[in-house]
């Protein structure tokens, strides 16, 4: 078992921590907010004062922040993890971000004599709480393989992506399609509804034939055909509209640097950011059908 230092105990990094002291690790806690450190206190996690706190005399360093700027801060800001952690630490930033920042802060670990990799998850924080994840591993192999029974008390899957900022790459591709594909749902259910087409119908014929995908079968966007989904309870999250339009963000950013052409996950940046300024930002991405719809799925 190891001694783990763990920063940024919010939605997900609260039952990611809680899933490392189940499985026996010791881990020492710090966030900013008293709130969620007395919350890791009650999961059985220690307390640490500051960042160089958790992170001095750690085997391994676990990150889950809001985003590349935290997590640059975080670790090569002064007083920050790469300056604290014992040579030969690993470093594992489990944050969603820009792929650059994932590749600076890596080098900056190399720099140091410190391995690092790059982690971001699928499977929020339902996946979190029952320690579902899949994580999407960017680093050299020896540092992955050493991340992998850390990653897995906290996941059912673990993907080796490549090389450092690869999971991160991973991470923003795969929601790139998803909220397209999303839109895409939503516009077919919009289009049915003004065709006479009920909704349960499309649902029957689209669930077994070629528009099949994620967003209609697992997430439907109206209520009724999959229960579970949050159109069922007034389009409460499961995932927002506002970490859907940052992850869109995060693929724009990366499709200029690299000069990839994505006018579709364009598109969907810019709906999902009329949404988010009409107030809707909290609620879960499905909802954006009501916007595109025009009126209440009901
Ligand atoms: P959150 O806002 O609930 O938690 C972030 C935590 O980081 C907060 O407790 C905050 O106080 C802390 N923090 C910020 N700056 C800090 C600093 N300098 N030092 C210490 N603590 C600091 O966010 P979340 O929902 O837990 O998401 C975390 C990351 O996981 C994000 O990158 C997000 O995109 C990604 N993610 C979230 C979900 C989800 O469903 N919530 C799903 C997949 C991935």
């Amino acid at each position: 078992m190891a001694t783990i230092g763990f920063i940024g105990l919010g939605n997900m990094g609260g039952p990611m921590l809680a899933n490392l002291v189940k499985a026996g690790h010791t881990v020492r806690a710090f966030d900013l907010s008293e709130a969620a450190l007395e919350r890791a206190e009650s999961a059985g996690a220690g307390r640490a004062g500051t960042i160089a706190e958790a992170a001095a005399g750690a085997e391994v360093v676990v990150t889950m922040l809001p985003a590349g700027q935290h997590v640059r801060g975080v670790y090569t800001g002064e007083g920050g993890v790469i300056g604290a952690a014992p040579a030969g630490a690993l470093l594992i930033d489990c944050s969603t971000i820009d792929v650059d920042s994932a590749r600076a802060v890596a080098a900056a670990a190399a720099d140091a004599g410190l391995r690092m990799v790059d982690a971001p998850v699928s499977g929020g924080v339902g996946g979190a709480e029952a320690g579902t994840l899949t994580f999407m591993v960017g680093g050299p192999d020896e540092a992955v393989t050493a991340a992998r029974p850390i990653l897995e008390c906290m996941g059912k899957a673990v993907v080796h992506a490549g090389g450092p900022g690869t999971g991160q790459a991973a991470k923003i591709c795969n929601n790139m399609m998803l909220g397209i594909q999303m839109l895409s749902v939503c516009e077919a259910f919009a289009l049915a509804k003004r065709l006479g087409l009920d909704a349960q119908k499309l649902f029957d014929v689209s669930s077994k034939a070629s528009g099949q995908c994620w967003s209609l079968t697992t997430y439907c966007p109206v209520p009724g055909p999959v229960p579970t989904s949050p159109a069922n309870r007034d389009y409460a999250p499961g995932f927002t509209a506002a970490m859907m339009l940052k992850d869109l963000k995060l693929a724009q950013q990366a499709a200029a640097a690299g000069e990839a052409a994505t006018p579709l996950g364009a598109a969907a940046e810019a709906l999902y950011a009329l949404f988010c300024n009409q107030g809707e930002g909290d609620r879960d991405f499905s909802g954006i059908i009501r916007m595109i719809d025009g009126q209440s799925q009901g």
